[in-house]
């Protein structure tokens, strides 16, 4: 592939994957427990090493030494990988994204009642 090819790759697959880690983020349970949150710490420290871009995920392993993953609640976690992304779109000079309009631009069209998905992903809690 053209190297022009490949950074459009490159951007796609950033814009595909902040889209899924932003509705992951919003659908964490308000009130996760111990063992939710150490799955959602676990998933981006695996994340950030299985990243396919390897210049993204070794800013990213860093960013997570700088900020690490908020878990204690649905709110905290989605306003963290806000920031985290915003430091990204810093690096990039890409414009900083409003974190108070996260609930009203993302929708995962998982249904209306958020609580009934989170059991079926994560268990009762
Ligand atoms: P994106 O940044 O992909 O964002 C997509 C959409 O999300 C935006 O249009 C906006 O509607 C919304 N959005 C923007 N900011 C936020 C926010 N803070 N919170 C919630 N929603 C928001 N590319 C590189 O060239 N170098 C890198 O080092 C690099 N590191 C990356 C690390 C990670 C973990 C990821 C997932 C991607 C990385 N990328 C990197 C890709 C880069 O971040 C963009 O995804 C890509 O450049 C496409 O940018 P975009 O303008 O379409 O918007």
């Amino acid at each position: 592939a053209t190297k022009m090819a490949n950074a459009t790759a490159k951007a796609e697959l950033g814009r595909h994957t902040w889209h899924f880690l932003h509705l992951l983020t919003l659908r964490f349970p308000d009130k996760p427990t111990p063992e939710q949150r150490t799955t959602l710490s676990t998933f981006f420290h695996t994340f950030s090493l299985l990243y396919p871009c390897g210049e993204c995920a070794n800013h990213f392993q860093q960013l997570l030494k700088e900020m690490p993953v908020q878990t204690s609640s649905r709110m905290n976690a989605a306003l963290w990988l806000c920031a985290a992304h915003n430091r990204v779109n810093e690096r990039l000079g890409k414009p900083e994204f409003p974190c108070d309009k996260l609930d009203e631009s993302y929708d995962c069209g998982c249904g209306p009642d958020p609580t009934s998905s989170k059991t079926i992903l994560l268990g009762p809690s």
